[in-house]
């Protein structure tokens, strides 16, 4: 599944908090499909670098921003398969005293020991239970900003920089939004189970005014594989705003966030920079409801302004197999080619869209590839191929037949998925580049190795503008693929 970029992780924390989590230890059961994360990329004090200086032209794939986290927190599912400071996948080892977070090496612990000596008697008052990750953020933000956080600055210029105090608090916004009330009610509760009656537990006001500068600026962490693995604020990169057709694109490196550039810009003019907040595999009218929901605003993007972008992610196939007109099921005939649009025709689209998406909700966290199959049969030949709610089950059915090892399978989904990854994410999207990765990966173990030197090569091309020549994805997996692929091949 798509990870999102901005943190979305919150409201399930809130879910699990409601079912009593603090009460039972494991309520946040792990997932078990994550994979090996890249290299070990140690911590440091919030830093960045800006790559390119002021008033130079921008080319595609250039790095605007390299960054280090001011916070962050690895995920409660993940405490015990990576560790806490560099986030690597590895064999970890635990504090001795709480008993709560894990760690690769000494060295990381080391590191982590800065901010950990403070919130490790908090995290050891609550042992065995499970802190929600937002809690354990709040923490170690109040920590973070009481030893002198409040000061430190993310440069995104050689000269303007930011300071946590900076980033916009939502708090009106969030003193009226009574989901978010009971969230931050319900995190005050553990905050005062962890902290007790510790001196630098901030009032209410000043807890949800860092609350709001968190779920409205925080980041999720993703693994070369794009699942969210951690969440962080970065001060300098906050600056970014959103848009549903973005210029530059974030990627991670362990911890560091880098951005850059997916397409020519003039020059280094920060408000002129746009990420996407969020997953672009979704109508205009969703994309507008989850940015309001999350981040309090109301987008104006090129994209959510066309109503042709809603028109055909929801299309249905015209009756005619030979034409690929993005048919609105409401018309009586095809405006292409003229073919009637016949009540059994509309029933089937109606009620294939409907089987999708509750099967799709059920799916949020693991697929399975009889269900998936089973509502792409539905769709066929009345769902149009690029309707987002049959890519949304490809890309589930993909995922699901690399979890059995079907390959052959894996590989027709993968392909079919390919052009409306492309049209909706973009040429230049990290989930383009993943994808055409994976397809190759399974081709190369599949001997297919013509087309499996294609996709690592179109991976290689996107993924270098996304990440850079030197992220661990390209430099270890990519590289060694395609030799692979290339040696066998000669
Ligand atoms: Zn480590
Ligand atoms: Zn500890
Ligand atoms: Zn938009
Ligand atoms: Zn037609």
């Amino acid at each position: 599944m798509p990870t999102f970029l901005r943190t979305q992780e919150f409201d399930k924390l809130l879910v699990a908090f409601r079912s009593a989590e603090l009460l039972a230890p494991n309520a946040l059961k792990a997932t078990s499909d994550i994979q090996r994360t890249g290299k070990c990329n140690k911590q440091a004090n919030s830093s960045m670098k800006q790559n390119v200086p002021n008033g130079k032209a921008i080319k595609r794939g250039d790095r605007l921003l390299t960054e280090k986290p001011f916070a962050f927190v690895l995920q409660a599912r993940y405490r015990k398969e990576r560790c806490d400071n560099c986030l690597q996948s590895c064999k970890v080892l635990k504090c001795a005293n709480c008993q709560y977070v894990y760690y690769c090496s000494r060295d990381c612990q080391m590191q982590g020991w800065v901010l950990h000596k403070i919130e490790c008697p908090f995290l050891k008052r609550i042992y065995p239970r499970n802190v929600p990750d937002a809690a354990r953020m709040l923490c170690k933000l109040i920590i973070k900003l009481d030893k002198g956080g409040d000061l430190v600055r993310g440069y995104y210029t050689q000269t303007c920089s930011r300071r946590f105090r900076d980033m916009m608090s939502h708090y009106a916004e969030i003193k009226n939004d009574a989901r978010r009330l009971e969230h931050l009610e319900s995190l005050y509760g553990v905050l005062q189970e962890m902290m007790g009656d510790s001196v630098i537990v901030p009032n209410l006001t000043e807890l949800t005014s860092i609350y709001g500068r968190l779920i409205t600026n925080g980041f999720s962490i993703l693994d070369p594989e794009m699942n969210s693995i951690a969440t962080a604020i970065y001060l300098g990169v906050s600056v970014t705003d959103h848009s549903c057709k973005p210029n530059a694109v974030a990627t991670f490196e362990g911890t560091t966030l880098h951005i850059h550039a997916i397409e020519d810009i003039e020059c280094l003019d920060w408000s002129k920079i746009f990420i996407s907040y969020i997953d672009l595999l979704n109508t205009p009218a969703q994309r507008r409801a989850e940015l309001q929901a999350n981040y309090y605003f109301f987008c104006i993007c090129a994209k959510c302004t066309n109503t042709t972008e809603t028109h055909e992610m929801l299309a249905a196939a015209c009756a005619n197999k030979n034409c690929n007109e993005f048919l609105d099921i409401n018309l009586n005939n095809c405006p292409r080619c003229d073919a009637g649009v016949s009540p059994k025709h509309r029933n089937a689209y109606n009620e294939a869209m409907t089987i999708t998406k509750t099967h799709l909700e059920h799916m949020k966290d693991i697929a399975y590839l009889d269900v998936c199959k089973l509502c792409l049969a539905k769709q066929k030949g009345y769902v149009h191929p690029l309707n987002v709610w049959h890519l949304k089950t490809l890309d589930a059915a993909f995922e699901a037949a690399i979890d059995v090892s079907k390959w052959e399978e894996a590989l027709e989904f993968g392909k079919e998925l390919v052009p409306g990854f492309r049209k909706y994410y973009g040429d230049w999207h990290p989930l383009l580049g993943m994808l055409h990765l994976k397809i190759g990966k399974i081709q190369l173990y599949k001997c297919q190795l013509t087309e499996a030197i294609n996709n690592l090569k179109e991976a290689q091309k996107i993924l270098q503008i996304t990440h850079g020549h030197d992220h661990s994805l390209l430099r270890e997996q990519l590289k060694l693929m395609l030799a692979q692929a290339l040696a066998e091949s000669l």
